[in-house]
């Protein structure tokens, strides 16, 4: 794994010095890569690796006369020859083995796929795979797959568990900068054809708001925010007397989650959506699965922060209750089919991508999570390495606790590890403090627990306050998470997970408040939203008193309250005697008799004490025969998406997570194909000159 991720095997240059005349006795043309931009329609060949791929047929170029060079335009620029070429292809051929496990979609695979949407100008690789089964009913074509396979991308309007054998090859790094439907056709096997239909949407270049930052309560639904809504604010007579900020978004929308592979996501390929525009399979993240055994080999797509680092210049960070290096901080930088890499992940966030030629990220200008395994020297790091000092010699202050966070001088990069592992929630860190000492945490390493740990609010305030610093008039993206939400609903701990989404949303409130204090409110987009949810709800009310003194099951049927019995709220109720601090708009108790009766389905049959575990998080989960029990999974339901800004009112309505991607690029003037430009006209170095006639 370490191996392939840090080999630069595809890289252009390399492929330069192995140029020679191609397998057909030419030498290969320039002009598909001086036109590459335009692209459209373009034929390309099969052929062997490696060699660059070659055959333009000249009356197929929309822009040139047939017999001329072809002129390069973008946009209606043209193209000055001799300058360096803004895109390239190179064919792959992959080894005849695919791993009998791996599901094959059909005999011809083109990745993206069928209905995939793009940004006018967002680098991606397109990957063409033709299969060959060789066992059963599926068996094809002796077991070999067709190599002279061809591919071709044409703008509309304008021009199983069987061991199958594959031919592929890969297009690394090319881009569709005109709006528009395009159809892409792999024709095989001579008279086998599969058809993709792709839509670049028409995208601003006009930029309209100057930061943007997208807060994730991770599995987090509307049935959640209204019960710690129920929690933390006081009603009178069915209304509220105070309201979460959240309730104070101007405009809300709902999107749905489903992912290419099943209609249940992951955190993983639905913040890759959310972040690319691009729907995934579950775990991969930035890349389409392709077929190939190495996990960072496959076909890329292009970020948020990528492409606004490329287009404007703006520096960007991540904030998370998690591991940095879990799913949705790891999203905005990673590609790989395995978000469990978490060590390559780490290195990716810091250095881009080093394996292929790919845009150009340095890094975030904050990082700030637990997670500190990935940091220590050892078997969790990168090649063993030591990713503070990694992040220290690249110019970041490192902070491991809240006191040298608060400290950290705003106008420096700042890395924040504060904990092994993911943060401890909210209830534990702010109410059942003696809980923290049971941790292992300790972020310098060891097994002393992390007891000076900052919350989502300071460190998301301290992000802003950075990025503002750092990222000047040409602004910055900041994603931050509230974690927790979606990993205690997996341990069925509701008290827990409302716990944090009351921290999220006080996180929100204290976010607003510090861009109204540095100036830029008005030119920042809020946008919250969640990546999926699960299913939970509310039902009724629990007398966990009674309930616990029952030994009849019939009885216990009896603690339960609904409708009418369900009552009233007392977490809000003060009690003498009880005060943890932790000021408005939180529960002022945590232990009520009648607690909410809730779980992962409206169900008052179900059984169980309702009672908040002081001690620690529920554990829910029972192995028996490797199987586990009462776990708490992701659920089909739609999430919700509220907005304040500029461009807020793109956000009303039902949408597919990936219109997030899109609605954020257009409110950034993300769709900016002028960039093409300033690459064809840019110097190009010496040996590549050679390439052209
Ligand atoms: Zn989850």
């Amino acid at each position: 794994m370490a191996a392939n991720f840090s080999e630069r095997q595809h890289c252009p240059a390399q492929l330069e010095k192995q140029r020679g005349k191609t397998r057909h006795g030419r030498k290969p043309t320039s002009g598909l890569r001086h036109c590459f931009p335009s692209l459209l329609p373009l034929t390309c060949t099969g052929s062997l690796f490696p060699l660059w791929v070659h055959p333009l047929t000249p009356s197929l170029l929309p822009i040139s006369e047939a017999g001329k060079k072809p002129a390069c335009r973008n946009n209606g620029v043209p193209y000055q020859r001799g300058r360096r070429p803004p895109g390239r292809l190179h064919l792959r051929r992959l080894g005849p083995d695919l791993p009998a496990s791996r599901r094959v979609p059909g005999p011809g695979l083109r990745v993206p796929p069928d209905q995939s949407d793009f940004l006018p100008g967002q680098y991606f690789d397109l990957r063409v795979e033709v299969h060959a089964p060789v066992n059963g009913t599926e068996a094809f074509n002796n077991g070999v797959p067709d190599e002279e396979f061809s591919v071709t991308i044409t703008k509309k309007g304008g021009s199983a568990q069987s061991l199958i054998n594959v031919a592929s090859k890969i297009y690394r790094r090319i881009r569709l900068s005109d709006p528009g439907e395009y159809e892409v056709s792999l024709s095989y096997y001579g008279d086998k054809t599969t058809v993709a239909n792709w839509v670049v949407r028409p995208t601003s270049h006009r930029k309209k708001a100057k930061n943007v930052i997208f807060f994730i309560g991770d599995g987090m639904t509307t049935n959640m925010i209204t019960a710690a809504r129920l929690l933390g604010h006081r009603s009178i007579n069915g209304k509220y007397q105070s309201l979460m900020q959240l309730d104070k978004f101007p405009v809300l929308g709902h999107q749905m989650t489903h992912s290419i592979d099943s209609y249940i996501t992951d955190s993983a390929n639905s913040a890759a959506a959310l972040y690319s525009g691009h729907k995934g399979t579950v775990n991969a993240m930035g890349v389409y699965v392709d077929s190939s055994p190495d996990p960072f080999d496959d076909p890329k797509v292009e970020t948020i922060t990528e492409i606004l680092g490329r287009i404007w210049g703006s520096v960007w960070g991540a904030v998370t209750t998690a591991t940095i290096s879990d799913a949705t901080p790891a999203a905005l930088t990673a590609h790989t089919r395995q978000r469990g890499l978490y060590g390559p992940i780490v290195e990716q966030a810091l250095n881009g991508i080093t394996n292929y030629t790919w845009t150009e990220q340095n890094g975030p200008d904050v990082y700030f999570g637990g997670g500190a395994e990935q940091f220590l020297p050892g078997a969790g790091s990168y090649q063993g390495k030591d990713y503070y000092a990694e992040f220290a010699n690249k110019g970041y202050t490192v902070s491991t606790n809240k006191t040298s966070l608060l400290a950290v001088d705003p106008t420096e990069k700042a890395l924040g590890i504060f904990c092994q592992g993911n943060f401890p929630v909210w209830l534990d860190r702010n109410v059942y403090v003696e809980n923290l000492k049971a941790f292992k945490n300790n972020p310098a390493g060891g097994s002393d627990p992390a007891l000076d740990l900052p919350g989502l609010k300071e460190m998301t305030v301290k992000a802003v306050e950075i990025l503002h610093n750092r990222g000047g008039d040409k602004g910055f993206f900041l994603m931050s998470e509230a974690a927790s939400i979606d990993k205690q609903m997996h341990q069925l701990d509701y008290d827990r997970a409302l716990g944090d989404l009351l921290e999220f949303d006080d996180t929100i409130k204290a976010t607003i408040e510090k861009l109204e204090e540095l100036g830029v409110l008005d030119e920042t987009l809020i946008v919250v939203s969640a990546d999926h949810g699960h299913g939970f709800d509310v039902f009724g009310s629990a007398d966990t008193q009674y309930l616990a003194a029952q030994t009849e099951e019939r009885k216990k049927r009896r603690a339960i309250g609904t409708y009418a019995n369900s009552g009233l709220s007392q977490y809000t109720e003060e009690v003498p005697g009880i005060s943890y601090n932790t000021g408005a708009n939180f529960p002022v108790n945590w232990t009520p008799r009648y607690a909410i009766a809730a779980g992962v389905a409206a169900a008052p049959d179900r059984r169980e004490d309702f009672k908040i575990r002081e001690g620690g998080s529920r554990v829910p989960a029972s192995s028996v025969n490797g199987e586990y029990f009462s776990v708490g999974v992701h659920s089909l339901t739609d999430v919700p998406v509220f907005a304040m800004g500029p461009c807020q009112n793109l956000f009303g309505g039902v949408y597919n997570n990936v219109d997030i991607f899109y609605k954020m690029a257009e409110c950034l003037g993300l769709g900016h194909v002028g960039n093409a430009t300033e690459e064809c006209t840019a110097k190009p170095k010496k040996q590549k000159r050679t390439l052209r006639h």
